[in-house]
């Protein structure tokens, strides 16, 4: 075919000719909008046209309506655009698990907390763990109630409640039969069993590590409750404008889950899966196996993830120094640098992407010398983009080798605002300027992908991006930002947040709108280019479309009469993503009834 032949085709393909003479069909033109590309050869826009799941045009409303005049069209009153938010680090099936079990954040009493296990229970299988979580250690720490009035309700299901904090948690007496705690079981190191004073048996609160002993004894999460789990999370993430997670140590279940979810048209959103790494044979089955690259984008798995060393907060991050404020210690590396290398090695041999957590600067260190050895060994490695999760304290001198290697430092805005209060304690004055050094990373020409972290932090977007731009906590502390010549512009910040897609490879597919990228976008509810910083926290997303379909919509989700069961599906479209939307309060109500995977949530 000659080049301009092919030219036409493509371009007939694109905006969906249905004939050569006829009028270019499409399936939704968005008008009268403030669209924020990212595309920076056109930064703004009035309207976009969508056919399929891909963008086909983009330009003003006059045009548009000229163009694609039979088009079904939605009038955005003058609402802001923007590409949907990819969330570069993520632990999705973690955020699911809080969101499945018994949430008991907002009761007051023991009582209320029995009652709400009395209510699961109705709907439990047999021998089933109830698990829940949130009530307030703090609170209840003057008077822990004993475990009578729990067990009375349950006498045969396990129950399992974790503080909060997670520095207490409160069982049932089947729950510590099974553990095997009686009156006669020792305190396990840096636990504590409480007992009751008069008889000395254990009145069902452990402390810190004693919680290990029950904790070992829960069954792992079967497929179904994974599946549950992920898809409830997911649910979430597209209520923030997340279109896109790369969810960070992926398991065996997990990548099932997924799978099944997909095939299910259970999932809203698009997943970069990072596997286990520290899964031997998870690890050797990929190798072997090789990268499975999703034609239609929804899930990618060529990522291994390490971990280098732990948290700065705890003093597990692998520092080069002693901790300013311990100088014994210098935190420790949880994986060495020969293992870091070798996985890397071979990963570049069959195709796949490293993605190593380092905090310390003694971790992010040894990670780049892992990977500039690995990247040496393989020079035939086409284009690795090896990557740096947290990169979160930096030497000087180590700044210059990211850009230098081709290393994507993966950071989170909301880190630093959340850990600036002991930060420097930990670090001193000096190391502490290498922290969370997002522009001095980015001036070197790094990409620099952005991302949360949830549910350690939250997942809305919106946080990050503030926290980005500010360097300041949601209350404005501390005034001017906290190192502020680390903070971002508003666009680096977005961009961390869309067209860095580069870190799985993704930026031809998304991360703007622009004719031939998928259209996955946000409609927020105000004009976060000309709001002050601090209003940016309280943008709500209003619709959430991915490739095309909508997968979240706040004017139906207030509209839906809250019945519980069921998928509430705001209005019929196409496409693989139909219908994701769950009316939350009706979902969560649900979850509370049955866990074990009776639930349709299909789209219907
Ligand atoms: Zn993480």
């Amino acid at each position: 075919m000659n080049p301009g032949l092919i030219f036409f085709v493509i371009l007939a393909a694109l905006i969906g000719f249905d004939s050569a003479l006829a009028k270019p069909s499409a399936d939704l033109l968005i008008f009268n909008a403030h669209i924020v590309t990212m595309d920076a050869k056109h930064m703004t826009a009035r309207a976009t046209v969508i056919r399929g799941n891909h963008v086909v045009w983009v330009g003003d409303t006059a045009e548009a309506q000229k163009r694609f005049p039979e088009t079904r069209a939605i009038d955005l009153h003058g609402a802001t655009v923007l590409p949907g938010i990819i969330d570069a680090h993520t632990h999705l099936i973690e955020l699911g698990k809080s969101l499945v079990r018994l949430n008991l954040k907002d009761i007051a009493t023991a009582q209320e907390a029995v009652e709400r296990v009395k209510q699961r229970i109705s709907s439990a299988a047999p021998n089933e763990w109830i698990l829940g979580w949130g009530w307030d250690e703090g609170k209840w720490a003057s008077h822990y109630p004993d475990n009578q009035a729990l067990s009375d309700v349950s006498p045969n299901n396990p129950v399992y409640l974790v503080g909060l904090h997670t520095f207490a948690a409160w069982a049932n007496k089947r729950a510590l039969q099974l553990a095997g705690i009686t009156k006669d079981t020792k305190d396990p190191p840096n636990g504590r069993i409480l007992r009751n004073e008069e008889t000395g048996e254990p009145t069902g609160v452990l402390l810190n590590h004693a919680q290990d002993l029950v904790e070992t004894q829960i069954p792992p999460m079967t497929l179904e409750q994974t599946k549950q789990a992920l898809e409830v999370a997911a649910q979430e993430c597209v209520r923030y404008g997340l279109t896109s997670v790369h969810e960070a140590k992926v398991s065996p279940i997990m990548v099932d889950a997924f799978h099944e979810l997909i095939r299910e048209n259970r999932l809203p959103l698009r997943v970069y899966a990072m596997l286990d790494g520290a899964d031997p044979a998870l690890v050797s089955q990929w190798l072997q196996h090789g990268p499975e690259i999703d034609p239609n984008h929804q899930l990618t798995i060529r990522a291994f993830k390490l971990f280098a060393d732990g948290a700065l907060g705890s003093r597990g991050a692998a520092l080069l120094e002693p901790y300013s404020d311990s100088p014994q210690s210098k935190g420790t590396f949880t994986t060495s640098e020969p293992e870091v290398y070798n996985l890397t090695r071979k990963s570049l041999q069959r195709g796949f992407q490293v993605c190593t957590h380092a905090i310390g600067d003694a971790a992010n260190r040894m990670v780049l010398d892992a990977y500039a050895h690995a990247l040496s060994d393989v020079p035939q490695a086409h284009d690795p983009r090896l990557r740096m999760e947290h990169a979160q304290v930096l030497s000087p001198e180590d700044i210059l080798r990211f850009a230098k290697l081709g290393i994507i430092p993966s950071m989170q805005p909301v880190h630093a605002t959340s850990d600036m209060g002991w930060a420097e304690q930990r670090l001193g004055p000096q190391r502490v300027k290498g922290a969370y050094a997002w522009r001095s990373l980015l001036q070197t020409g790094v990409h620099l992908p952005l991302s949360s972290d949830f549910p350690g932090e939250t997942s809305n977007p919106f946080y990050g991006i503030y926290a980005a731009i500010t360097r300041q906590d949601p209350q404005g502390n501390p005034s001017g930002g906290w190192y502020p010549e680390q903070r971002l512009t508003l666009e680096e910040a977005l961009r961390g947040y869309t067209v860095e897609a580069y870190a799985e490879f993704e930026e031809q597919a998304k991360g703007s709108i622009e004719p031939g990228k998928l259209a996955d976008f946000i409609v927020i509810s105000q004009d976060i280019t000309s709001l002050p910083a601090k209003e940016i926290l309280a943008i709500r997303v209003l619709k959430t479309f991915v490739g095309g379909n909508l997968v979240y919509d706040a004017d139906a989700n207030k509209l839906q009469p809250q019945i519980p069961s069921r998928c509430f599906n705001s209005r019929p479209l196409s496409g693989p993503l139909r219908c994701m939307r769950v009316n939350r309060k009706a979902w969560t109500h649900t979850l509370r009834f049955s866990y074990r995977g009776t639930i349709q949530t299909k789209s219907h």
